[in-house]
């Protein structure tokens, strides 16, 4: 056989695995990203978040600290603060956590809150009241980059996703691609969908045309 035609047949053969292997899914609760100065407020000058556990993406963090969200209705208590610190604080929530919070909250991509709402974070009697950076998190997967062909998926695509469990298989669409170097391959979606789609750890999703 030519050998032209046989790499092409290889390639071939190793998208269709892959696609029949899919990805792994994981459901995120809500969380808090802190800026250093932020971090500097809630817990004092210099302050370094203790970790709790490591998270699939490499080098982030659960960290030990816990602070209480106050929105203009209501309030959430305990809610982790994951590291590394970022340039600018975030706080991720459900679509549920939003009626509890009050206010309309944006569904948007990590990092992207320019307009978003802002909320007050408490540690004890320190207080931080957020400018913006309320924000439902935009359905995602996480692509490492040596993936991305493999998927035959680039930064910033959209795709709807199958995820398969026993009663409640669903597919999502809008769901954004992200490719980066520093990724491990993982599918991010929070606990609303979660629940729509009877979540359990392991469970996997496909990206379907
Ligand atoms: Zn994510």
């Amino acid at each position: 056989m030519n050998e032209q035609l046989l790499d092409t047949l290889v390639d071939q053969v190793v998208a269709k695995i892959n696609q029949e292997r899919g990805f792994l899914v994981e459901a995120s609760g809500r969380h808090i990203h802190l800026s250093q100065e932020h971090i500097d407020e809630l817990f004092g000058k210099d302050y370094q978040l203790s970790i709790n556990n490591y998270l699939s993406q490499p080098g982030q963090f659960a960290s030990k600290e816990r602070l209480t969200i106050l929105g203009p209705k209501g309030a959430l208590h305990n809610v982790v603060v994951l590291g590394p610190p970022r340039k600018a604080s975030q706080v991720e929530i459900s679509a549920t956590d939003a009626l509890t919070l009050g206010g309309k909250v944006p569904v948007r991509e990590s990092g992207d809150i320019e307009g978003t709402p802002g909320i007050v974070l408490i540690n004890g009697n320190k207080v931080v009241s957020l400018e913006q950076g309320l924000i439902v998190a935009k359905r995602h997967i996480h692509v490492a980059a040596k993936d991305a062909s493999k998927m035959n998926v680039s930064q910033g695509d959209i795709v709807k996703v199958k995820v398969v469990s026993e009663q409640r298989s669903l597919i999502f669409d809008d769901v954004v691609i992200r490719v980066s170097d520093k990724f491990v391959t993982a599918m991010h979606i929070d606990y609303d969908e979660a629940n729509a789609c009877s979540f359990k750890k392991g469970i996997r999703g496909f990206i379907v045309k």
